[in-house]
């Protein structure tokens, strides 16, 4: 028996190591690592100018306490996160991962209002779906109800929006009205709940595991930012899964040119070799904070030397190898060839996604879009085959309330045109099995 209790029920072997794009297990077998582990290990397994960096790091300390000493890698780190947000945002505060990021973005833009004398607004507006994390303020701005069901007495839940999910209500994302329309739908909930109560925000400008890659249409970033900033309203984009490349572009919103207040950033920040992520603001806010007696958060491992060490390795690497431009390039064609699947098997829905950010989604019926029956557990079943063959891809089902399971397929940055094959041939081996088990 394990002593663990967080494991997925289906088998998996024990982890031997990892390299490049590939895990080998105990259990003789090398996978391939579709998914980045949860959309994490951007940069590949094991790269080795991070792990001399972070041995490096090592020798001389691995913690050393923000109120104790300055280090240069975290000062480093900050100045080169701070040159990659648009011009404002350049007051970076380490944390150890996206929950922590996104907690901080709501408290650090609460005690701004409360400096500025707007005291009055506390209500951070999120979409639904979305996911912003698991601790009890991440969590209450999350539109998942399976996550924050058993925690709503303990919590003050915010008020949501739904995710523009033109494809499920019939919509054309390319056309500019589809954008206004569901971005309209925040103007509504501001005037509903009274802008004078609405402190920010938070989406995540490509959707993550929540809505399978949903790339936002034609004109929504754009507006969102009009309405935020017609109401006095802070905008927060929730970049932890897309921010660092993933998409094609270093953050998500780099594709609308739109810029937040604040940004999250984590998991392909540390790139899987440490847990490590920001929360990025405009200096004004946390001027004004500062001056009011101080940010009251703070975690005791954040900007540890460590951390901050690798996470400078990780940037580097990724301006080394060109890895934006490579995803990119290999996410237009992994995209191609999963669109391509829609002539073979009519059970896919829809295939959406930027980058190497890409999803695919199941249904019943693709004129209607129809989810599959629950019970059918989808989401695990294909999951389990394609592990079964070597493959690793990440799966959800969040269709509202009802279903809709969707395939996360966003293999490391450094994929090459070859490994995009092997993803493929193994891909449409577990979906003709899926298909024969299934009778679809
Ligand atoms: N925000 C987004 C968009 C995420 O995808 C996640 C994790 O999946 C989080 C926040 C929470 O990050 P963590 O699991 O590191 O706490």
């Amino acid at each position: 028996m394990s002593h663990l209790f967080y494991q997925t029920s289906s088998f998996r072997p024990f982890l031997e190591r990892g390299e490049g794009v590939y895990m080998y297990g105990q259990d003789g077998k090398r996978y391939l690592d579709g998914s980045s582990g949860a959309m994490v290990s951007n940069i590949g397994h094991s790269n080795p100018a991070v792990l001399a960096a972070m041995r490096a790091q090592m020798e001389k300390s691995t913690f050393g306490y923000r109120l104790h000493f300055q280090t240069e890698a975290s000062e480093t780190l900050a100045a080169r996160t701070a040159a990659l947000c648009p011009p404002g945002l350049d007051r970076v505060f380490f944390v150890s991962g996206g929950s922590e990021a996104t907690e901080s973005t709501i408290k650090l833009a609460r005690q701004y209002k409360i400096a500025i004398g707007q005291g009055s607004r506390w209500k951070v507006i999120s979409r639904m779906p979305s996911y912003h994390g698991s601790t009890l303020g991440a969590l209450a701005i999350t539109g998942y109800d399976p996550l924050t069901g058993p925690f709503r007495p303990m919590m003050r839940e915010m008020p949501k929006i739904p995710a523009p999910r033109a494809y499920l209500d019939g919509m054309n994302p390319d056309d500019p009205a589809t954008g206004l329309h569901y971005a309209d739908m925040l103007e509504a909930k501001i005037l509903e709940e009274g802008p004078e109560t609405v402190l920010a925000f938070i989406v995540e400008p490509i959707g993550g595991a929540s809505t399978g890659a949903l790339v936002p249409p034609a004109g929504y970033m754009q507006r969102i930012r009009e309405i935020c900033t017609a109401y006095d309203i802070l905008l927060i984009h929730d970049e932890v899964m897309t921010g660092g490349g993933r998409t094609g572009k270093f953050w998500g919103a780099d594709h609308w040119g739109t810029a937040p207040d604040i940004i999250a950033i984590s998991k392909g920040f540390g790139g899987g070799y440490v847990p490590l992520g920001a929360m990025i603001a405009r200096s004004d806010m946390v001027d004004a904070v500062m001056a009011d007696g101080g940010f009251q958060h703070g975690h005791t491992y954040a900007g540890n030397p460590l951390a901050c060490a690798a996470g400078l390795a990780v940037l580097d690497e990724i301006d080394r190898h060109g890895l934006i431009d490579n995803a990119a390039r290999m996410g237009a064609l992994l995209k191609s060839r999963l669109t391509g699947l829609m002539n073979r098997y009519p059970f896919i829905g829809d295939v959406r996604g930027q980058g190497l950010l890409l999803a695919f989604e199941l249904v019943a019926d693709r004129a209607t879009m129809e989810p599959l029956p629950p019970a059918m557990k989808a989401f695990q079943r294909l999951v389990d085959i394609a592990y079964d063959m070597g493959l690793i891809i990440y799966s959800r089902r969040t269709r509202g309330g009802t279903s809709g399971d969707h395939f996360l397929v966003c293999p490391p940055m450094i994929v090459t045109e070859d490994q995009i094959d092997e993803i493929m041939v193994k891909l449409t081996a577990a979906l003709d099995a899926f298909a024969a088990e299934t009778r679809l």
